[in-house]
């Protein structure tokens, strides 16, 4: 029926105006400077004629009708009429006009309502507002589209609008958050706008100085908001929401970027936490695909505990697999969907929105998923996945970055982390160990496997491989909590100890030395044995990173020129 450009009172952004199309014309209710700021932008050529109904004479209904008049003059030249409701507001209405200066009376026709001639067109309905406009404030009754329609514009009463409201009829009420004698108060109005609504009026509710309050007052009445044009389509929020969203993104800037965390689970967990606010859900996560593994988890999940799953079972699985958004109101009844975490935590699914992430590859990395929208309508396959756009491109990106940075750090051979790693871990978990008399100690070792050469040598590159991935593996196994291990290059791997003295670091080499000694290693097709020599040395932290190497490297070479197969410190 009627559509609005602004549904606020005089102390909102947008003010009240209302229009509707019919035969080929535009017409308007009321027309604010807001409102015209909007209209601004249409192309009004294509209308054959406008038409603004004026209800009163307060600024915020009348202030844009001048501006509105030049503009048309002077650009498009559609002829516009202003219909005042009756002669006396017709007189204040010249007035106003005559002293907008550039507003010549030539550039439009002003006439009072009884001179209008248009199926459309009802009759104007006296009411009562403020005491300057008594007797010259109106709302209107309109038959738009074939339907009754009862607009109210401002008023302190509602009795004079009684009359019109046969079932059927569309109602649009001012509503006021305040208590006085010049509009309606929503608490006053609940019961009367309840009836209304249950008699088949539908009601729509304008004019509003606190949409939140008003909306809640009159929640289980029925009543709507008045539709707003694009509404849902130019995702026009509410300040609450924004706000959310803007304490949200603020939060993760100077976490991320001030505070230097490197960490990016908490860039997921915000986003998911943004996704979550934006769409209205009750839970959240973020998915990566581990493809190697074939397996889903969780990056971060808001309401839940970590979870990973198979990368074939599973309405992500699905998203992942067709590459598409999916959307169920019905998960129960998609043969994708798993169950189990659910039977297992006792939470009840009702609706799953996933957005599948892909690499600048293309190739799909990961996906944000969204469960359960708190209205309880589910998720809406238009709106929800733009609104959710940005927080799910952002985690894709972070994703990338991460599996890249993970790659990086390690070696494709062994597996282990590379030099890259060793140096990352420097800046990172074991900074505290480098801080001189902290008290903290840690020891490090270097090994290189013996004769390696000839490994090569004799059973090839394959056979090589194949001794490197075993004894790295052998290394890696021994290696507690508070150890790390890299492969340092070719043959060559470091083992960094936390809390680790010198006696428990050699004792610790000795038993890996012993265990590769005694192992049958099958390369390539030919079992071979081969032994490993070690550098140990405690950790100083008054010499750099490469002078502690060096100690433990030359403590190698010690062992090297005296035998091999041996631990020296
Ligand atoms: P030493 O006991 O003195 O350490 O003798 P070595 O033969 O182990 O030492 P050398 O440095 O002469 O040889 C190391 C060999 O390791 C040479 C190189 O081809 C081989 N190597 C390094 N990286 C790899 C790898 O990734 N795969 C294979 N198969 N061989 C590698
Ligand atoms: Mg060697
Ligand atoms: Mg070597």
């Amino acid at each position: 029926m009627l559509t609005f450009l602004g549904r606020g009172s005089a102390f909102t952004d947008y003010h009240n105006c209302a229009y509707f199309e019919e035969g080929g014309d535009l017409i308007i209710i009321d027309c604010s400077m807001t409102s015209f700021q909007r209209l601004n932008s249409w192309d009004m050529t294509v209308y054959n004629h406008i038409y603004v109904l004026v209800t009163h004479t307060h600024g915020d209904h009348v202030s844009g009708i001048g501006m509105f008049i030049d503009m048309l003059f002077f650009t498009v030249k559609t002829p516009i009429t202003v219909v005042a409701p009756s002669e006396e507001v017709k007189a204040d209405v010249r007035y106003l006009l005559s002293e907008i200066e550039g507003c010549n009376e030539a550039w439009y026709d002003l006439i009072s309502c009884d001179e209008l001639k248009k199926p459309w067109f009802g009759n104007s309905i006296l009411t009562k507002h403020t005491a300057e406009l008594e007797g010259k404030c109106y709302g209107y009754f309109l038959t738009v589209n074939g339907n009754r329609v009862v607009f109210t514009g401002d008023t302190g009463i509602f009795e004079p609008y009684e009359e019109y409201l046969t079932p059927g009829t569309y109602l649009y009420v001012e509503m006021s958050a305040q208590k006085t004698p010049v509009h309606l108060f929503c608490e006053d109005m609940h019961q009367k706008i309840k009836d209304l609504v249950e008699s088949g009026v539908h009601v729509y509710l304008m004019h509003m100085d606190d949409e939140i309050r008003i909306m809640d007052v009159l929640d289980d009445t029925g009543a709507v908001p008045a539709p707003l044009k694009d509404e849902g389509k130019n995702m026009e929020c509410s300040a609450p929401l924004l706000n959310n969203i803007y304490e949200i993104t603020d939060r993760l800037y100077r976490d991320m970027c001030m505070n230097g965390s490197s960490d990016h689970n908490l860039l997921f967990s915000y986003l998911t936490e943004l996704g979550k606010s934006i769409v209205g859900a009750d839970r959240a996560s973020f998915w990566k695909w581990d493809k190697r593994k074939e397996q889903l988890w969780t990056m971060s999940a808001t309401g839940v505990d970590k979870i990973v799953i198979p990368d074939n079972i599973g309405l992500v699985a699905k998203a992942l697999r067709n590459k598409k958004t999916l959307i169920t109101n019905d998960p129960y009844n998609d043969p994708d969907f798993n169950k189990d975490i659910d039977i297992k935590t006792g939470y009840k699914t009702n609706s799953v929105l996933v957005l599948p992430v892909a690499d600048i590859n293309g190739n799909f990395i990961g996906a944000l998923q969204l469960i359960n929208k708190t209205d309880g309508k589910g998720f809406d396959a238009e709106t929800d996945p733009r609104k959710l756009s940005l927080a799910a491109l952002v985690c894709g990106i972070a994703l990338e970055s991460e599996t890249f940075l993970e790659d990086s750090h390690h070696d494709r051979l062994t597996g282990l982390k590379n030099r890259m790693g060793f140096y990352y871990d420097f800046g990172g978990k074991f900074k505290d160990y480098l801080i001189p008399g902290s008290g903290k100690i840690m020891s490090v070792f270097i090994c290189d496997i013996d004769k390696f050469k000839r490994v090569n040598d004799t059973y090839g590159h394959n056979a090589g491989d194949d001794v490197l991935r075993f004894v790295s593996s052998m290394i890696d196994s021994s290696c507690g909590d508070t150890d790390s291990v890299y492969r340092w290059g070719g043959e060559e791997f470091v083992m960094v100890m936390r809390d680790t003295d010198l006696e428990a670091a050699v004792k610790k080499a000795e038993d890996i030395r012993l265990k590769i000694m005694d192992s049958d290693i099958d390369a390539d097709g030919t079992t071979i044995r081969c032994t490993i020599s070690f550098g140990c040395a405690l950790f100083d932290p008054n010499k750099t990173i490469e002078e502690n190497v060096s100690a433990a490297d030359e403590k190698l070479y010690t062992a090297k020129e005296t035998g091999r197969n041996k631990v020296c410190f």
